[in-house]
């Protein structure tokens, strides 16, 4: 990794690439393709911060390549620059109105290439940064409910294909308005984000995601675990939370702080919206509440609930729920 922005120049003619090349790789990881096929191929794997794009060329031209990436969920996002011998004006209204950021005409002139590349660049670190921002929360870092639902739902739609296993946690500090008012606000800022640590340190997987839905509710993605691995986890982190060993002076769970957790877990082929699991993993959190706090409640969907840690009666373990 270089950290260089990343730009993918697509052109048939071996010579176009090489002077592209050649006035871009000082500023730039540049990647190529030979062919509009090839450029969609590669932009899925690069993903790069902006493609300059032939227009004529064998196969898929530059007009047919743009259209398929504005039309591919997580590439219609790239910027495209044309970069053609056409100069009519027609062609230039053509390619900006397929959603192409720019145009420009062959022989390239070098110092204004890079200066436009720049700029467009720098609109698009501006772009991402923003749409990051609007994904995470400033308190503690983690993802927002945003961040959360737009990630449940890709992860729903990826996994729906193969009948993945997921499970949603979602956990809510108890007596945390009583801790407030006993400790103040500052001090329930500090806990909030000593929770959302702990929350993030117990969840370590790649492809888990950790977030704060909002308040003092904090959820999780599991893709591809199921209801026993989901109940595991949801113990170490209520286990994690009470060992953080905050001081509560007002709670009725307990001397410390500690929070209540509903797992829903179930296979993906379901096709249950997302909204479902949440309010699954939800309900259950709500009777970890009415159960007296500081628990884990979870259910398989379509099965029984079951509670952690197993100190309640018989018949509460195992009632259906749904
Ligand atoms: P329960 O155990 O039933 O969940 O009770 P609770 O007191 O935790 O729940 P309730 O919904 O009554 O209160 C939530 C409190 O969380 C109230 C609100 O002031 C506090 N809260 C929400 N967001 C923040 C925040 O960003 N910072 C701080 N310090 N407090 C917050
Ligand atoms: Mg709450
Ligand atoms: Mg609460």
């Amino acid at each position: 990794m270089t950290g260089k922005p990343t730009i993918l120049v697509v052109d048939d003619e071996i010579s176009n690439i090489e002077i592209l090349g050649a006035i871009l790789d000082k500023d730039y990881e540049v990647c190529f393709a030979l062919s509009g096929a090839q450029a969609l191929e590669v932009a899925g794997h690069v993903r790069p911060d902006l493609i300059l794009l032939d227009i004529v060329m064998p196969g898929l031209d530059g007009y047919q390549t743009c259209l398929l990436l504005k039309e591919s969920p997580g590439l219609s996002d790239l910027p495209v620059i044309f970069t053609t011998a056409l100069d009519a004006s027609e062609s230039e209204v053509r390619g900006l109105s397929l959603g192409a950021v720019d145009y420009v005409t062959k022989p390239f002139q070098p110092v204004v290439l890079r200066q436009r590349i720049g700029n467009h660049i720098r609109l698009k670190q501006q772009r991402d940064q923003l749409a990051s921002l609007a994904m995470t929360d400033p308190l503690t870092g983690l993802a927002n409910r945003r961040g959360l639902e737009s990630r449940l739902q890709a992860e729903l739609d990826r996994l729906a294909r193969t009948d993945g296993k997921l499970s949603v946690i979602m956990l809510d500090i108890d007596c945390f308005k009583t801790f407030n008012d006993s400790h103040g606000h500052p001090a329930g800022d500090r806990c909030l984000k000593m929770v959302g640590r702990a929350l993030e340190g117990a969840v370590q997987r790649a492809g888990d995601l950790c977030a704060r839905y909002g308040g003092e509710e904090f959820a999780c993605i599991l893709p591809g675990v199921g209801h026993g691995g989901a109940m595991h986890l949801g113990e170490t982190i209520r286990a994690g939370i009470e060992a953080l060993a905050i001081p509560h002076a007002s709670s009725a769970a307990g001397a410390v702080v500690t929070a209540s957790l509903g797992v829903a877990s179930g296979n993906c082929a379901s096709r249950l919206p997302a909204e479902e699991w949440i309010l699954a993993a939800d309900r259950m959190l709500y009777r970890s509440k009415h159960l007296g706090r500081n628990r884990v409640t979870g259910q398989h969907l379509g099965g029984s609930a079951t509670c952690l840690p197993q100190a309640w009666p018989q018949p509460m373990q195992s009632q259906a729920m749904l």
